[in-house]
C-alpha cells in the first residue's frame, strides 16, 4: 500500500490503528489522510483529539460533516441531546451491553456503513488504495455492535472493492483484537495516548463511567499501564 485514508475518531483504538499503518504496514505518514467524521455525536471533542494525534504523526487531517438528520430519532445515547429523545448515558461496560442482547443503547443506526461509504468516496477521489477502519473484537462480541462484526466487515469490504473498480481495499487491523490487546499494541508503538480522547459523554476530564471510559480504564489496568488521560475526581486510574 502506498496511500491510505485512516478513519480517525481520536480515540485510543483508531490512534493505535494509525500507528500500525505507519510502523507495521510501512505507509509513509505523508501519504496518509486521516479522516474524522462529525455526525452529531456527543463526543465531538474527539475530533480535536484526532487533530492532535494526526499532527503528532505529521499526517494530513480532514474533518467532514455527515448530516445528523440521517440518525435523527435513532435514540442513541451518544448523540447530541437535541437530536434524540434525551436518553441517559448508560453506566455499563461493553460486556454488559453485549449480554443485554437487544440493541445497544449507544448504537447509532448503521453508523459505520455511513462512515465507510463516505471514507471510500474520499479515498477514490484522493487516489488512496485503502480505507482503514478500527472496529475491534470487543465491539463485535455477542453482536453488541453489528456494524463492527467480521460478518459486516467482510460484506462491506466486498462492496467497497467491487464498487470502486477494484481500487479501494478495506483494512481492519484491529478486527480480532480485544481492547486490552489494542492498548498493549499502542503502548509498544508509543502511541501518544495522552492526546487521545474516548469518553462517550464527551467530557474532559473524562467521566470514567460511560462504556468507553470503563473499557479503556480496564484495558490499561489489565496491562498494568497508567492511562495518562485526566479523569473526573474519584475515578480510580
Ligand atoms: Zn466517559
Amino acid at each position: 500500500l502506498t496511500k491510505a485514508v485512516v478513519l480517525l475518531s481520536g480515540g485510543a483504538d483508531s490512534s493505535t490503528m494509525l500507528a500500525m499503518a505507519i510502523h507495521d504496514h510501512q505507509i509513509p505518514a505523508k501519504e496518509i489522510l486521516c479522516l474524522s467524521l462529525y455526525y452529531g455525536q456527543l463526543h465531538s471533542l474527539e475530533i480535536d483529539a484526532a487533530e492532535r494525534v494526526a499532527g503528532h504523526y505529521r499526517c494530513e487531517h480532514v474533518v467532514k460533516v455527515l448530516p445528523r438528520e440521517i440518525f435523527e430519532g435513532g435514540g442513541s445515547t451518544i448523540m447530541q441531546k437535541d437530536s434524540v429523545e434525551g436518553a441517559e448515558m448508560p453506566h455499563m461496560t461493553y460486556k454488559e451491553i453485549a449480554e443485554d442482547e437487544g440493541v445497544s443503547p449507544t448504537y447509532v443506526p448503521f453508523r459505520n456503513g455511513n462512515l465507510l461509504s463516505a471514507a471510500t468516496s474520499i479515498a477514490l477521489v484522493r487516489k488512496a488504495e485503502a480505507v482503514y477502519f478500527g472496529a475491534h473484537a470487543e465491539d463485535a462480541r455477542n453482536w453488541a455492535y453489528p456494524d463492527c462484526t467480521p460478518e459486516f466487515i467482510g460484506a462491506i469490504a466486498n462492496a467497497i472493492w467491487v464498487g470502486s473498480y477494484h481500487k479501494v481495499r478495506l483494512v481492519t487491523p484491529l478486527e480480532w483484537m480485544m481492547k486490552k490487546d489494542i492498548i498493549w499494541k499502542g503502548h509498544k508503538l508509543q502511541v501518544p495516548f495522552e492526546l487521545t480522547m474516548s469518553c462517550y459523554e464527551g467530557l474532559s476530564p473524562a467521566c470514567g463511567k460511560c462504556p468507553t471510559c470503563v473499557e479503556r480504564l480496564e484495558a490499561f489496568k489489565t496491562n498494568r499501564l497508567h492511562d495518562p488521560l485526566p479523569y473526573a475526581e474519584g475515578v480510580l486510574v
